[in-house]
């Protein structure tokens, strides 16, 4: 029963509560177990087994009462620990961080406790949320749940929403909220077989995520579906009055728009994609990812970005900047960790110097440097020109195509040990994820294919501003098309 329980939708989870199939608490107690059995994976950094129950508690006693299911009601959620949650530990996954209980919640947490969803705990993450593989968290590394078969390797989840992605994959949270500032929704998706959603910048409040770099930070679901992520990134859109940035645009009902057609959809297949670093089998998927549209009634016609390849090298100029300004906050004055020193600068260099790890250090110093009186116009400058005119290629083409066709990611998921070790070899990892964020655009990670040993393999869709619907709307058709949990049970079963 608890089986069958975890692989249950949001929809089909709502119409067992209005059969009374089974209640909220039951659906609670099968996640919580699940995470208890998983724990090697070291998906969550935080268990809130309690708040889960009592949440649970509530939606059960709101279904007694024969009161409306709301959007998310029942729905047990990961929390990616750059979300602040309300008297529950919050740390970036940063030493700095680590005994920070934050006295207020995020908006995009606090939407889905209002709409019945419930907190299972807080999931791992790479250390402010910098990095491709979750490699870089002060509570260590997340392992993927996939495996290859008769191969004893790990292999990562992705980054650096790698803790909610694992959990999800693993049937330990039904949905999780996680970040993207320059993939980091879409790259783990891609690596763990999963939806995965960056809205257009402004769509989402980030009151209350911890900062990265502001001008590209965007909260959005990991989910198994394509369905259930249109459903949790209504629940969490919106304007917020806290956040400046967040727009007043009205949010459509994202569900709604999986029409199921696409006919007389023009889709575009950006050459300047084909990367080197593409495998072969990606770029078959692409191809295939194209047809199944085509077959489908779109037109498919092929566009030009010409200067995608300046996308990756501005992310890390302007990435970097942004974080070394917002994480000059964390002097051991104001919050977490502390090391005293015998004067001011001591206490901020000793606190920065135990409390930072090595990557987020490697971005600040870059950060600096690229802000620094001699190096602002050729670095930092020159970097937001390019951004201007990365956005406005973007917004050319979309003259003539409705939305966007590419893989997620160059390579699939790669071996714990087999990791590039460069810094640089590992930023590679984003080069298709980082343009849609310099542009402030919607973009979505699907589940479309797996290896030959049996990795999962993402597509991704990017679509104009505010075109979310656009996303679903063809996310959906592909869904249908790729088969992938067939192909997944087929994969198993040969095994
Ligand atoms: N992997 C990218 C980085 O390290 C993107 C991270 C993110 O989107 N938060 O910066």
């Amino acid at each position: 029963m608890s089986k069958d329980l975890l692989s249950l939708d949001i929809a089909s989870i709502h119409e067992g509560f209005r059969k009374k199939t089974f209640s909220a608490q039951e659906v609670t107690a099968a996640y919580l177990s699940k995470m208890e059995e998983t724990r090697e994976l070291n998906a969550y950094v935080l268990e809130t087994p309690e708040v889960a129950l009592e949440a649970a508690k509530k939606t059960d006693v709101r279904l007694s009462k024969g009161e409306d299911l709301r959007d998310m009601e029942g729905v047990p959620v990961g929390v990616k620990d750059l979300f602040c949650t309300k008297g529950t530990r919050t740390t970036a996954a940063s030493h700095i961080l680590k005994d920070f209980v934050p006295p207020y919640e995020s908006t995009v947490t606090q939407k889905l406790w209002n709409s019945g969803a419930i907190m299972l705990g807080k999931t791992n993450m790479d250390e402010f949320a910098m990095g491709s593989a979750n490699l870089t968290s002060a509570f260590g590394k997340t392992l993927s749940p996939w495996q290859i078969k008769d191969d004893d390797r790990r292999f990562v989840p992705g980054g650096s929403s790698g803790g909610s992605a694992a959990a999800v994959a693993a049937q330990s949270a039904l949905v999780a909220t996680a970040s993207d500032t320059g993939g980091s929704i879409r790259q783990p998706a891609a690596f763990c077989g999963l939806v995965g959603v960056k809205p257009t910048y402004g769509r989402c409040s980030r009151y209350g995520m911890v900062a990265f770099a502001s001008s590209l930070d965007q909260a959005g679901p990991l989910a198994r579906s394509v369905r259930d992520a249109a459903i949790m990134l209504r629940v969490t859109s919106g304007h917020d009055p806290k956040d400046a940035t967040s727009l007043t645009h009205s949010v459509p009902d994202f569900e709604k728009e999986m029409t199921g057609s696409v006919k007389g959809l023009r889709v575009g297949i950006p050459k300047e994609y084909q990367v080197g670093g593409l495998t072969s089998e990606t770029s078959a998927l692409w191809e295939e990812g194209a047809s199944w549209l085509q077959s489908a009634g779109a037109e498919i016609v092929e566009v030009s970005l010409p200067s995608t390849q300046y996308a990756l090298p501005t992310y890390y100029i302007l990435a970097p900047a942004e974080a070394s300004s917002n994480l000059a906050r964390y002097d051991g004055v104001r919050y977490g960790h502390r090391v005293d020193g015998e004067t001011l600068d001591e206490l901020y260099e000793r606190t920065r110097g135990e409390g930072f790890g090595d990557e987020v250090k490697r971005r600040i110093l870059i950060g600096t440097y690229v802000l620094s009186a001699g190096y602002y116009d050729a670095y930092y400058l020159k970097a937001q020109k390019v951004r201007r005119v990365i956005t406005r290629e973007f917004q050319n083409v979309f003259t003539k195509v409705d939305v966007l066709l590419s893989p997620t990611t160059p390579t699939p998921s790669f071996a714990f040990g087999e990791e590039p070790t460069d810094p640089v070899t590992m930023y590679m990892n984003d080069v298709l994820t980082v343009p849609a964020n310099i542009a402030g655009l919607p973009a979505l990670s699907l589940p479309a294919g797996l290896t030959e040993e049996g990795l999962p393999l993402g597509l991704q869709l990017i679509a104009p501003a505010f075109q979310e619907n656009i996303l679903f709307q063809t996310a959906g058709v592909m869904e249908e098309a790729a088969e992938f949990q067939k192909k997944v049970k087929a994969m198993r079963s040969s095994s």
